[in-house]
């Protein structure tokens, strides 16, 4: 077996990336833009010991569940990895990826898994999109997505997993740069001074906000831009977000405001927030209440809870938790998600919420050995790698009567619910919510009660 020979493979599972797997003379290789059942011919790009990669070149036997991508550059763009399968086949994928982690690496015999909740629509989903701007080889100036791990500009204007208005403002944001001559920022030569224009939509509201991300500090037809763009029925805010920096980093810190408040508002369940250039926002808001809802309904609040938000961003689950709940102390570890979370609550008027700056590793046992501080219900959300292990030992002392854990990563999610589970806890609900339609990603929802001493 060499570079670039032709193997054929059946595809037999998915990576976290939406890669597809399969075996061949028994090494597995990693298959992109094959689905599972395909039976496909593939061409060898790179080898290791036990693995490799290969290059997609014939499907020679598609899988019942590969259905005709919608969007045209589905494959050559890096924002969407599995358009190529089914709503359906994607939802019953991901549900057993879930389960067979906690299975495995968890070592659980049962998960009582209850059904996904997925989209209506799994396209339009998202309210944010970062268009980067560049040229083609015929020197038009062109905006779309990057192509999976490069940087070169896959050109689309309607993407279908972002609202259709996307299109008339790129539209009109390109027609603005030819008028006026702006150059697309070129990443080799750091010249250039357009680079990403950031659009933000509050779903509920219908507010939209434009940030053009430039490697300068003025724009030239700054007027001309503003007017053509403000006439988009819904435009609230239009700013320039100064990013001068040779990085990958798409914002930089400065903002500008050209037109508008400097932010948007927009509604998820009924707490409002403020969403500003730089602030963090869920990107799928509808698929986010539901979420944050099932959290809400494994927490079973009564009303005089105390309870932690660890890991808590900008107060989201916090929010959503201090309706039900006596008191809510969140813990994240960014500052400005904090001042966020601060001035969300104040807006809505919830006084029974405190937040905290610093490593729920940290914050969490200094609480317990300094103040005796107590909780009813913990609820984490943590990053990819999941909790330290500090912080789940400070958990598991401070005895809560329920762990929930909101989770995008399910091999963590298992191994860190494995600790409880060794610890007193056990795993009474499993629910995964789909926040992330054609990409392999998935959120879950796990409930742990404190295992009953008598019961057995
Ligand atoms: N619950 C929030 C955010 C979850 S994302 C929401 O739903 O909006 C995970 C958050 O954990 C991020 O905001 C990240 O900044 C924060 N974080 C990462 N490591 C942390 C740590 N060690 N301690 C506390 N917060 C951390």
């Amino acid at each position: 077996m060499k570079k670039d020979d032709l193997i054929e493979v059946t595809i037999e599972d998915l990576s976290e990336e939406g890669t597809g797997i399969g075996k061949f003379e028994g090494m597995t290789f990693f298959i992109k833009d094959a689905v599972i059942g395909d039976r496909v011919r593939a061409k060898i790009m790179k080898l290791k010991k036990t693995y490799g990669f290969a290059r997609l070149m014939e499907v020679l036997t598609p899988s019942p569940d590969r259905v005709e991508p919608l969007c045209p550059v589905a494959r050559q763009c890096g924002g969407c990895q599995i358009q190529a399968m089914s709503y359906e086949a994607q939802l019953a994928f991901k549900t057993r990826k879930v389960e067979n982690n906690l299975k495995r690496i968890g070592k659980f015999e049962e998960i009582p898994m209850e059904s996904i909740i997925g989209m209506e629509d799994p396209f339009h989903y998202r309210n944010k999109a970062q268009f980067p701007f560049g040229k083609n080889r015929d020197g038009k100036i062109i905006t779309g997505f990057y192509a999976g791990r490069t940087h070169s500009i896959i050109e689309n204007t309607s993407c279908h997993l972002g609202k259709e208005v996307n299109e008339e403002i790129l539209e009109k944001i390109l027609a603005w740069m030819n008028a006026f001559h702006v150059e697309p920022y070129n990443e080799a030569t750091g010249k250039g001074l357009m680079r990403h224009s950031l659009i933000r939509c509050g779903f509920r509201t219908g507010e939209i906000m434009v940030c053009l991300v430039i490697n300068g500090r003025k724009i030239p037809g700054e007027e001309a831009l503003v007017d053509s763009l403000k006439i988009i029925p819904g435009m609230t805010s239009i700013s320039l977000n100064v990013n001068k920096e040779k990085t990958n980093v798409i914002l930089g810190t400065e903002i500008k405001n050209l037109y508008g408040p400097g932010y948007i508002t927009d509604k998820i369940g009924n707490i409002e927030y403020r969403i500003s250039p730089l602030s963090f926002y869920q990107v799928n808001p509808i698929q986010t209440e539901r979420l944050y809802g099932t959290a809400l309904e494994f927490a079973d609040l009564n009303g005089g809870e105390t309870v932690w938000d660890l890991y808590c961003g900008i107060g989201t689950i916090s929010s959503f938790l201090a309706r039900k709940a006596g008191k809510v102390c969140g813990v994240e570890i960014i500052p400005a998600a904090i001042e966020d979370a601060r001035e969300n609550a104040k807006r809505n008027g919830l006084d029974n919420v405190e937040f905290f700056v610093g490593k729920a590793e940290e914050v969490l046992p200094e609480q317990y050995e300094k103040n005796h501080i107590k909780a009813d219900v913990i609820v984490v959300d943590p990053p990819r790698k999941g909790c330290d292990e500090l912080c789940l030992e400070t958990i598991v002392k401070m005895s809560p009567e329920k762990v929930v854990y909101v989770s995008c990563d399910s091999s963590t999610l298992a191994r860190d619910v494995k600790y409880l589970g060794e610890n007193g806890y056990e795993v009474k609900r499993v629910r995964t919510v789909d926040m992330f339609g054609m990409s392999g990603h998935v959120e879950t929802v796990a409930l742990l009660t404190k295992k009953c001493l008598h019961c057995n």
